[in-house]
């Protein structure tokens, strides 16, 4: 068996073969789907480490190898969905413990620390991951346990430096997580940068084609991977193996289809940048965008996500349903484009002040740019501003 340590092999390389060698028994070239919940056993205490599937299956292993080897963690662990891989994160805590998390988050995770885990006894900070001292000065020493960030955030494309709050982190003997959803391990690993967890709604990127709800969680070192190991089987909340096993059949893909969703997004920027009818802008690939230095340093690449601001909420709702080829839908990271209206969908559990703050507009609307061809996608976006103009 080759080794797929990425000194030997690139990130392509990998994403197929790491983790999804030909099965030993028949030799399929793809990774069988163990659709099974238990194993007969020989005799009591006599099986070949495979007990009961919450526990052990070898779909669910093979994509946990997999996005261990892309993220270049030590170990990986799947979940039912990515808010279940966050919870199994934070399960990492004690009560008492405090945690400095980014102000600009995905909702549902906003939501989970806000509403679900402060009542466990869980304090936390919201502050501007781009802020340096203001992270510092959030620390509160022996009780700050864990930074949480995402980079790109969502909707206001904006990054974290994640080398910089690393060693902040590790300073304040805390451990750095990173929700890297937007961006894949295609356009930024984390780990690599010092980050201890990296965890993904595999529902976007990862899974790639809107046909499953998923996450998974990649550790660095062996000692927290113990832990999550427990917390997964402990609180139970895997994946089904089916969805393990589309995962698997994803993942090939992953740089062909990051490759042509960021070609496609780096067009559509430029283009709407240069449009009377959009005020702003986001896309870190853009040279406009303020930390378009820092994207270059610790990206891979650029993603394909984009938001624009129109100016009024009438603007933003006639454009969502003047498109035609970008369907307005939550989500992201789907071969499909995809439109939505932040304020009324996704962020719709952030507070009013901390949305305006963050720029989240009435007037903002967000893209997931997806694989057709980008000239297609242009026109329809070109007649769109037009109808509404
Ligand atoms: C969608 C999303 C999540 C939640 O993942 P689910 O698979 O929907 O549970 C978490 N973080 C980010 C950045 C997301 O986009």
């Amino acid at each position: 068996m080759p080794n797929y340590d990425p000194q030997h092999f690139g990130f392509s390389t990998r994403a197929i073969h790491a983790g999804q060698e030909p099965d030993p028994l028949t030799g399929a070239v793809t990774v069988p789907l163990y659709q099974t919940s238990t194993y007969a056993q020989e005799g009591i205490g006599q099986h070949k480490g495979f007990e009961y599937a919450r526990t052990q299956n070898p779909t669910r292993f093979a994509w946990e190898a997999s996005m261990a080897n892309l993220e270049q963690g030590c170990a990986g662990f799947a979940f039912g969905s990515g808010m279940a891989a966050i919870d199994a994160v934070m399960r990492l805590l004690s009560s008492g413990d405090h945690v400095i998390c980014a102000e600009d988050m995905y909702g549902g995770t906003f939501r989970l620390f806000d509403k679900v885990l402060k009542r466990y006894g869980i304090e936390f900070s919201v502050v501007d991951m781009t802020n340096h001292d203001a992270v510092k000065s959030a620390i509160q020493p022996g009780k700050t346990t864990m930074i949480y960030t995402e980079s790109p955030t969502n909707p206001m494309m904006k990054l974290t430096d994640i080398t910089a709050l690393a060693s902040i982190a590790h300073d304040a003997h805390s451990l750095l997580i990173v929700d890297n959803t937007f961006a894949s391990p295609y356009a930024q690993k984390p780990i690599t940068l010092g980050a201890d967890i990296v965890l993904h709604s595999a529902t976007k990127y990862l899974g790639g084609h809107s046909d499953l709800v998923s996450g998974i969680v990649v550790a660095k070192e062996e000692h927290i991977a113990d832990q999550l190991r427990f917390i997964q089987n402990a609180a139970g909340a895997v994946p089904g193996p089916m969805e393990c096993w589309l995962c698997l059949r994803s993942i090939k893909t992953l740089s062909v289809r990051m490759k042509q969703h960021e070609e496609n997004a780096k067009a559509i920027a430029a283009f709407c940048s240069q449009h009377p009818a959009i005020q702003a802008t986001h896309y870190p690939g853009l040279p406009t965008h303020p930390q378009h230095v820092l994207a270059k340093q610790q990206m891979t690449g650029f993603g394909g996500m984009i938001s624009i601001e129109l100016g009024s909420l009438e603007k933003a709702k006639a454009f969502t349903t003047s498109v035609k080829l970008f369907t307005l839908a939550e989500s992201l990271g789907g071969v499909e484009s995809l439109v939505c209206h932040p304020v009324s969908m996704t962020h719709g559990s952030i507070p009013k002040e901390q949305r305006e703050r963050l720029g989240i507009t009435e007037g903002l609307v967000r893209l997931s740019v997806g694989i057709e061809d980008k000239e297609d996608l242009m026109t329809d976006i070109a007649n769109a501003l037009d109808a509404i103009s």
